[in-house]
């Protein structure tokens, strides 16, 4: 199975709760098959971003494109973009066999091919011999596998994570990084990734933009925001690694 990633366009994207701005005027450009990070504090509007981009909140400026198609008001199921969430939002009541084939059933796909689909799946997330076992039965780490699994099934060209590793423990959280690193690699998607850990968006990205307060202060490679950050904020938040 080969994908490939598209790219991602935000222009001038702006978000009003009430009266408050909590995205101001964002505009990033990802690259087709490239890694990029929001980072930021707790509440600078990077989840906020991310769910522009899944569909599931409207900006109230701005466009949003995905390749070469507009995707601003587009519903979230024809965007085309994988969503793994921080909490893994696995059917409880499914095996994970039917969690991974879910977004299948929408589309036009034989048994047959689902079920090669969810092998491949399977196979790509290490968890072959766990298609009949119930979330509940699973450890956090192979529950979060299951729900990367589940973004990628319909092959989307973008993959959307939300802290995903976030409740897990660091040496698990290690581990998973690598492996969606392997998997991203593999498959050449384009992924947008929500962190507020600097650790884990410097050594996983190949650009990181960081936000403060709703706006995007800075864009780059990790070595560059390590060794020159634009401002005294990306200087303090870039630093304080543990
Ligand atoms: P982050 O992901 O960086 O922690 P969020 O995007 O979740 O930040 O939140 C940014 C700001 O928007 C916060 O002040 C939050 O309280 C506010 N906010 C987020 N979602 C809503 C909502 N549905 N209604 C009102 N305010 C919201």
């Amino acid at each position: 199975m080969i994908l490939k990633g598209e790219t991602v366009i935000l222009e001038k994207i702006e978000k009003n709760f009430a009266e408050t701005a909590v995205v101001r005027d964002v505009s990033i450009a990802v690259q087709a098959g490239e890694f990029l990070s929001l980072l930021g504090p707790s509440g600078s509007g990077k989840t906020t971003l991310l769910m522009m981009i899944a569909g599931f909140e409207a900006p109230n400026r701005g466009r949003i494109s995905v390749g070469t198609r507009d995707i601003t008001f587009e519903a979230p199921n024809k965007r085309n973009v994988g969503m793994v969430f921080q909490r893994y939002a696995l059917f409880p009541h499914m095996t994970v066999a039917q969690n991974i084939a879910f977004p299948l059933r929408m589309r036009r796909c034989s048994r047959a091919q689902a079920r090669d689909r969810v092998d491949a799946m399977l196979a790509m997330v290490r968890l072959e011999g766990f298609a009949d076992r119930l979330p509940q039965q699973l450890s956090g780490g192979q529950q979060q596998r299951v729900a990367v699994a589940r973004a990628l099934v319909a092959e989307p060209p973008v993959l959307l994570m939300d802290e995903p590793l976030s409740a897990l423990d660091k040496k698990l959280r290690e581990t998973m990084q690598l492996e969606i690193k392997r998997i991203q690699k593999r498959l050449g998607v384009t992924v947008v990734y929500v962190t507020h850990d600097q650790e884990e968006a410097l050594t996983m990205s190949d650009r990181v933009a960081v936000m403060a307060d709703g706006e995007l202060m800075q864009v780059g490679a990790p070595i560059d925001l390590y060794h020159r950050p634009a401002n005294a904020f990306v200087a303090g938040f870039i630093g304080k690694m543990n």
